[in-house]
């Protein structure tokens, strides 16, 4: 899980932004990839990526703080 090589890949499925587009995103202050296509999953169904993320909790659904 820690590759540091310069390939940038998905964090779900593994594919490279050769052919996929991948979205930066950091969690406990480290930064990986997500492609577009697994984005939706990490969005609406969290508990299926869970185990690509130490410690990642998807029980506290954040409240939205609009007015
Ligand atoms: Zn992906």
């Amino acid at each position: 899980m820690t590759d540091q090589s310069t390939e940038k890949k998905c964090v779900s499925c593994e594919r490279s932004e050769q052919v996929v587009p991948l979205v930066a995103i950091t969690f406990a202050q480290n930064g990986t990839w997500i492609c577009t296509q697994c984005l939706p999953t990490l969005i609406h169904d969290p508990n299926r990526l869970v185990h690509k993320f130490q410690n990642m909790t998807t029980d506290n659904p954040p409240e939205p703080l609009l007015d």
